[in-house]
């Protein structure tokens, strides 16, 4: 909350001093203290430079301590061996939020982020927040105040948007003019020694000004606060995000460009899917979500009607439609009913409405308003293409006026084409309806907008479940194998471990002799498997080291000595430490649960077909632990697999509910135990319902101390 406060300040300070405020054109010092006067920002403007004198009518100050006054936010532009001494001024005159603008810090090297660690320190120290450094600046259209260099000051809106790198700002911001799409906040984060994504989001959030959120990030500082914030903001506002990074060259990209290390792109997908955000491609795309948002309610559903002049335009528009989780209406047998009395007889009353090339503006005014008071439509998208009869300005007009009777059912406009198009869109951006040259983009933007709200509806306050579990025997366990010298555990310790979490297994035993191979058998109950156990070999069946279906003593003794020879053979310098004996597992569906830790997000839990095929069928997908039931179950769901244990063909349904419980144990797991850096079960099977799950092939490793 204390960083809250600090950003309410940076957002609306009632005075701002800038440190390195300069007389000469052209330098960034000069052009933070323009911005800010010209922006129209009506606190104390406080010009610091050693020099003294006046810049641009201001009375500049020697030093901080020089002024009298209390000072809220510190804007810092001077070079980067004075910032940390500059900030410590701050700190001690009170201020409570500072922006540095200042370059030459992490992007550096080992100096630049150790100057940078002290910043975090010095902001924690003096109670002050700091936004980069290296960055833009901040900008709240609402305040009003510009403090930044950016060319120019963005319109009013109710778009929140930060971003990672502030160069790609500049050129929004630039678009932004004449694309007329305003902002309520602009936010650089440069390189986040302090302030971060995660608390702008926060501050978006609550933010009365902001009703849409657009993140550009190349990385996130704290992968679980981040997603914290967004569950928290997602219910009320969508937050878009454009991520990059993504390709190994744009990896490298990121990391020479704000010296930040881009995390696995997985985790980050996982992560925005679990927290309700949209990922967006491309920046264009992002703004052409904006674009719509900004202008439209959010559509209450999927069914989309197209109002046309052409045949081909609507049939693209339908195709991109369906590809895109949108549905093309039913009309109504009224909204039917009333076409066909009022266009001629040739044109389509169905959706899509095709109006024909003849198509009057009065023509398109009855289409609309019908699709616009249907009720099985939840958004109307309008094509219009350059024909002989067509009167696009008019047209054009009447979507604006349709739009104000019915302002409730997001109305986009497609008008495809070039110079007798330029008047009409204009008409139609100042009457705040959405404009596009081609019908896909329009799509793309509503369906993304739709797609937020399944989100949001679907973001559930559902708790963690948390299992009853022995972290004693667990613990004791890891601790063995460290004492061993060990980071692969033995597939008696993985059993026994996931035993301890309520795991389902197939019983295993170790047996150092084949003598003691018979008698665990005998315990355990025939048929039963041998398996190599030996920490060097992770492919047991590989070596031969496997042998299953053995149903006599004699079976085992032989199987005993025959795996032996095996691995001698095939790994002579494997370390043996015996051979697991372990019960028969009735067939199954073949499962792979497996765990990986990503760096920014902790545990990514896998599912999908398990078996010896599973690098070629792929057929997996992620969640991070800890997770909902609700994660458990898409997880499932998601993957083909999925589909075959709902029961194809006549065949029962598997036990669906022990499959989940199985995902939730093993979330619980390594959530609790950080040192499981990896965790790989393959094969579990899969029964019948009310039968569950056996798993037969548990690995785990555990990271160094
Ligand atoms: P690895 O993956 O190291 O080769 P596994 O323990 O997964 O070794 O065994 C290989 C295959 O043997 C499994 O995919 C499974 O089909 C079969 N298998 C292994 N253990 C059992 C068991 N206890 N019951 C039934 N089948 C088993
Ligand atoms: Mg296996």
């Amino acid at each position: 909350m204390e960083r809250q406060k600090g950003i309410d300040v940076l957002f609306n300070p009632r005075s701002i001093a800038v440190i390195g405020a300069s007389a000469t054109k052209g330098k960034l010092g000069n052009d933070v203290l323009r911005n800010l006067i010209e922006s129209g920002f009506e606190g104390r403007i406080y010009p610091v430079n050693p020099r003294g004198g006046q810049i641009l009518g201001q009375k500049v100050y020697r030093s901080i301590s020089e002024i009298v006054n209390d000072v809220e936010v510190g804007i810092i532009v001077i070079p980067a061996k004075y910032v940390l001494d500059a900030v410590e001024e701050c700190g001690k005159k009170g201020l409570k939020a500072l922006v540095i603008i200042t370059a030459g810090f992490k992007e550096i090297g080992h100096e630049g982020q150790e100057a940078e660690k002290k910043l975090g320190e010095l902001a924690e120290k003096y109670e002050m927040v700091i936004q980069g450094p290296n960055c833009l600046g901040v900008i709240n259209t609402s305040a009003p105040y510009n403090g930044s260099f950016s060319a120019g000051t963005p319109g009013k809106g109710k778009i929140a948007f930060a971003s990672q790198s502030g160069a790609l700002m500049t050129g929004i911001l630039d678009w932004s003019l004449m694309e007329k799409i305003g902002f309520s906040k602009f936010v650089s984060l440069g390189n986040k020694a302090h302030l971060n994504e995660a608390d702008f989001v926060e501050a978006f959030g609550r933010d009365p000004d902001s009703t849409f959120i657009l993140l550009y990030i190349e990385s996130v500082v704290d992968g679980r606060k981040f997603m914290e914030a967004c569950r928290k903001v997602v219910p009320t506002k969508p937050i878009f995000v454009v991520k990059s990074g993504v390709s190994v060259a744009g990896a490298r990209a990121a990391s020479s460009h704000t010296g930040s290390l881009a995390g696995s792109d997985t985790a980050y997908d996982v992560a925005f899917k679990q927290c309700g955000v949209r990922r967006a491609d491309d920046m264009a795309s992002l703004f052409d979500v904006a674009s719509v948002y900004d202008d439209m309610h959010l559509p209450s559903g999927n069914r989309v009607a197209i109002v046309t002049n052409a045949g081909g335009p609507g049939i693209l528009t339908t195709d991109a439609c369906e590809a895109s989780g949108l549905e093309i209406a039913q009309l109504s047998s009224e909204t039917i009913g009333f076409l066909k009395e009022n266009l001629p007889p040739a044109a389509s009353v169905y959706n899509p409405i095709d109006a024909l090339g003849t198509a009057q503006p009065e023509d398109y005014e009855l289409c609309i308003e019908a699709a616009l008071r249907d009720e099985n439509v939840d958004s109307v998208l309008v094509l219009l293409t350059p024909q002989a009869m067509t009167r696009e300005t008019e047209t054009a007009q009447i979507l604006v006026e349709s739009h104000k009777k019915y302002p409730n059912k997001p109305l986009i406009a497609v008008f495809m084409g070039g110079n007798s198009m330029v008047y009409p869109r204009i008409v139609l951006t100042d009457g705040g309806i959405p404009v596009f040259d081609f019908p896909e983009r329009a799509v793309h933007a509503l369906a993304e907008l739709y797609h937020y709200t399944v989100n949001r509806d679907s973001l559930k306050e559902e708790t963690i479940p948390t299992f009853k579990v022995d972290k004693k025997r667990t613990k004791e366990i890891i601790e063995l194998v460290r004492k061993d010298n060990r980071r692969v555990l033995l597939g008696s310790e993985t059993h026994a471990i996931a035993e301890a979490y309520g795991i389902p297994v197939a019983r295993i035993r170790l047996a150092t002799s084949s003598e003691e191979a018979k008698l665990l058998a005998d315990e355990l109950g025939y048929p039963v498997v041998l398996k190599i156990a030996s920490p060097d070999i992770v492919h047991k069946s590989d070596i031969g080291g496997i042998h299953v279906g053995l149903e006599t003593p004699e079976e085992v003794e032989a199987a005993f000595l025959q795996i032996l020879d095996n691995v001698r053979t095939h790994m002579p310098n494997a370390m043996i430490y015996g051979v697991d004996v372990q019960e028969m597992a009735e067939k199954g569906k073949e499962l792979i649960i497996g765990c990986s830790r990503d760096v920014q997000f902790g545990p990514l839990v896998m599912f999908g077909a398990g078996g010896i095929f599973v690098n070629y069928l792929k057929d997996i997908s992620f969640r991070l632990a800890p997770m909902t039931r609700s994660d458990a179950a898409s997880l499932i769901m998601e993957t083909k697999m999925g589909t075959l244990l709902r029961g194809v063909r006549g065949e029962a349904p598997s036990d669906i509910t022990a499959i989940e419980d199985t995902i939730l144990r093993i979330s619980q797991l390594v959530t609790d135990f950080e040192e499981i850096v990896e965790l790989d079960i393959n094969p579990a099977f899969a029964y019948e319902k009310g039968k569950g799950v056996s798993a037969v092939d548990v690995k785990i490793t555990i990271g160094g101390q």
